[in-house]
């Protein structure tokens, strides 16, 4: 078990004065929910307090926090909004093949620009036709000498229009299922190469998602992370150490779904009493607390077992299936609390709602968690 240091509260309390400070007091949450813009002003103030790319280890100039460190941070951060939160550790996530691959060159040039400059990374592996079926992946690449030439179309690319570079997977030319897949970082601007189509969406709506075109995209060998036979693997985890994220991302949700509902029903009379005494309602507030407290003990017990080196993938698995579906049911719940008033703009729940539906969807939807844990359990017991 990690126990909590002094750096570590100082940093807690960084981001939470940051939240309440320049997103929640202002209104910041809802402009950015209004407009769709992507909140460039906001990461780079993260950005130059720490509280993005924090886990990036200190010899590429990062931080070196561990993962329960930065789970509590992605916390904070996703109390004061989801969209800005998935904006913010979408270069981590990007990251990550990097920090798991064994090509200490590629780590140290990429990961080094985030930490010395400000910018942007993305994690370009889902596509029109494979989003949980990976092994199916079809942007294909071929060798010519020293030269990989890559084409192919990526899909729901988090942060596809301000990246400066993609971790990208694709299949050897002429290969199928996962053995052909490899990694690559592709820097953007390389001739061939585009973003397409950014989506509307119902929630999250200032993180920017969209297509990534390659053409004819031509790049030297040394780009390549992991070869083929690699990728598949990198990809699953990445996912296996991205997912606490997500769960930290839900406890962040809950917590405020939970504060917003509270307040509220302290107010708000019906029949002459608080709508808190009636023990309907508070039910829904306890089941709230309950939710919060256990999608924050699963996140914490995935983050402790990748801190310990024996994360496995049904740890992360279940702090983020069980984490989003909390964070659905808890913020629907929070517009229940407060009647019609919360079905409109003038309440943030709304919002709230609409943002965390998304938590069962990426980085694997929910019935892929269970996928990932049911195949745990029978190679354990069968
Ligand atoms: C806003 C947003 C941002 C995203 N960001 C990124 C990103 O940055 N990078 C990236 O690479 N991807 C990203 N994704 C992609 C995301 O990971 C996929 O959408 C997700 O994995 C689901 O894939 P899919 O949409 O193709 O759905 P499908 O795989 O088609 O699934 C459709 C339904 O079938 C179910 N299903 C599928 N297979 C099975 C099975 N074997 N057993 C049971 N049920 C199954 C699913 O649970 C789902 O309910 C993002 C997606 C969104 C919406």
């Amino acid at each position: 078990m990690t126990t909590t240091t002094d750096q570590q509260t100082m940093m807690i309390e960084a981001a939470r004065r940051f939240v309440r400070e320049r997103i929640i007091e202002p209104g910041r949450d809802r402009a950015y929910d209004e407009s769709g813009d992507f909140p460039h002003d906001l990461i780079r103030e993260m950005w130059e307090l720490g509280l993005i790319n924090a886990e990036f280890p200190e010899a590429v100039g990062g931080l070196g926090l561990s993962c329960r460190e930065h789970v509590d941070l992605v916390e904070e951060i996703n109390y004061g909004c989801l969209g800005i939160g998935t904006s913010a550790v979408a270069n981590s996530l990007a990251a990550l093949p990097l920090m798991l691959a064994d090509n200490e060159a590629l780590r140290r040039e990429y990961l080094g620009r985030l930490t010395r400059d400000f910018g942007y990374a993305a994690f370009a592996c889902s596509e029109p036709d494979a989003g949980s079926d990976v092994a199916n992946l079809s942007t294909r690449f071929e060798r010519r000498g020293d030269t990989i030439v890559l084409n192919g179309r990526k899909r729901w690319i988090t942060n596809c229009d301000v990246a400066d570079f993609y971790v990208l997977f694709a299949r050897e030319q002429g290969t199928r299922g996962h053995a052909g897949i490899a990694t690559f970082v592709i820097e953007a601007g390389t001739p061939g190469l585009s973003w397409a189509s950014l989506v509307h969406k119902m929630g999250q709506r200032c993180s920017h998602t969209g297509d990534v075109v390659l053409e004819d995209v031509a790049i030297p060998a040394s780009q390549m992370v992991a070869g083929p036979g690699h990728g598949f693997r990198l990809a699953m985890a990445t996912f296996d150490r991205s997912r606490p994220w997500i769960a930290a991302s839900a406890a962040g949700v809950i917590r405020r779904a939970r504060d917003e509902s509270v307040r509220y029903a302290l107010e708000r009379k019906t029949f002459g009493e608080a709508i808190i005494n009636h023990q309907m309602v508070a039910s829904m507030l306890a089941d709230m607390e309950i939710a919060w407290q256990a999608t924050r003990a699963l996140t914490h017990a995935a983050a402790d077992a990748v801190d310990a080196g024996n994360l496995r993938g049904t740890h992360s698995a279940a702090a983020k299936a069980f984490g989003g579906d909390a964070a659905v049911r808890v913020t629907a719940d929070a517009v229940q609390v407060m009647g019609g008033y919360g079905y409109t703009r003038e309440f943030i729940v709304e919002k709230l709602m609409r943002d965390a539906k998304l938590l069962q969807i990426y980085e694997g939807t929910s019935q892929v968690q269970r996928l990932v844990i049911a195949r745990d359990l029978a190679r354990q017991l069968g």
